[in-house]
């Protein structure tokens, strides 16, 4: 059965428009519960598969409605065993998410947007400018697909909004994805407390953040207002370095909570200790940890990965000071799956050496 272009797609309808769909079909208003079941518990592929539906109404429901899953999956391998997962959507366009094991942790990389609208220098996906916003459904289809994927003694610990795009340019839609992703009766029913919202700083809306319930980063990479111009010229036309730290310093943090602070380390760049002694000063008064992330390389990047010496000194200086910072271990960067390395590398394909294993599902 194929659906008309106009056909609904069931994983981008709230729950109240699950609901107001069932009536116009003159359907019970419980079975809006047993289709969302359906697409997010038990993540089906095809309605035919509903089984508790009588035949007729998946019929019906076939003739109006497609799920909204992604056909196409590939999968890169890397050899540290994290997974980037790439999906084609419907107009061709493609997305990446990244499975990234860490001990007992297994978090998942999650995109807002293809592409994105800053322009972030030492960022990949900036490099693509903003394609589009992610909708409801190919949001929650990475989180679906790398369900898919999982083996049988595997589980997804922590879900980070960190993948291409800036989340708080797409807030409707993240608002959205984290409702279904908490939801317990019919949702995916995660904890808040697993789920991390990532932004370039895009202060006003830090508030939506805090009525979510779910964890803030930001992405913070500098530490005067000059430099942070410099590498990243748009996020710092939206808020300066003075009123994003105001607004953190705002931010209404649960008792458990702290906001984590990410800094890419760029070498030479700012990495020098006067750096991080302004960053012990910046983050002074506000309940904190710090994530340093050492520059991931990508063809024609402008900066380097400073020495291991220059970034355990950077660590030590915060940690002297009393902030908890942490170094991030860069996972998968044989198949481009970490940090700002998420876009379109297809330019640059033949220079790379990768030996990934490649598979589709
Ligand atoms: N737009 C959001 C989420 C995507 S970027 C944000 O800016 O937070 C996710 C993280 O990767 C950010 O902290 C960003 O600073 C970092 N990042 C971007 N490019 C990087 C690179 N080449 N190497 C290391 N980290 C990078």
């Amino acid at each position: 059965m194929i659906p008309p272009r106009t056909a609904t797609t069931l994983l981008s309808l709230t729950e109240q428009q699950m609901v107001k769909f069932v009536r116009a079909q003159r359907w019970p208003d419980y079975r809006a519960k047993q289709i969302l079941r359906w697409i997010y518990q038990r993540r089906l592929r095809t309605i035919n598969e509903m089984t508790d539906l009588p035949m007729h109404d998946r019929l019906t429901l076939s003739q109006s409605a497609t799920i909204g899953r992604s056909p196409q999956v590939k999968v890169l391998s890397s050899r540290d065993g994290t997974r980037k997962l790439l999906l084609t959507l419907n107009d061709g366009m493609s997305i990446e998410a990244v499975l990234i094991p860490d001990k007992e942790r297994l978090t998942l990389c999650v995109s807002t947007q293809v592409g994105c609208m800053l322009d972030c220098g030492f960022c990949l996906t900036g490099r693509m400018g903003l394609q589009r916003n992610l909708k409801l459904h190919e949001i929650i289809d990475q989180i679906l697909t790398a369900q898919d994927l999982l083996n049988s003694d595997e589980q997804i610990t922590n879900l980070v909004f960190m993948g291409m795009g800036e989340p708080l340019a797409n807030l409707d839609n993240l608002k959205a994805a984290v409702t279904v992703l908490t939801n317990k009766p019919w949702g995916l029913g995660w904890s808040r407390r697993r789920v991390t919202v990532s932004t370039a700083g895009l202060a006003s809306r830090l508030p939506d953040v805090a009525a979510l319930g779910v964890n803030l980063a930001i992405s913070l990479n500098a530490t005067t207002e000059e430099q942070r111009r410099e590498l990243m010229p748009a996020a710092s036309e939206i808020a300066s370095l003075r009123s994003l730290l105001a607004a953190c310093r705002r931010y209404p943090l649960a008792s458990h909570q702290r906001l984590t602070f990410e800094y890419v380390l760029l070498a030479d760049v700012n990495d020098h200790e006067a750096d991080a002694r302004r960053l012990v000063q910046l983050l002074r008064s506000i309940r904190c940890k710090v994530n340093l992330i050492p520059f991931n390389e990508f063809p024609g990047s402008p900066f380097h990965r400073p020495p291991e010496r220059a970034i355990l000194r950077f660590q030590s200086i915060l940690r002297d000071a009393g902030l908890d910072a942490f170094i991030r271990k860069s996972r998968g960067r044989d198949v481009f799956g970490a940090c700002g390395q998420l876009g379109d590398i297809s330019d640059h394909r033949s220079s790379l050496t990768l030996t990934p294993t490649e598979t589709r599902c």
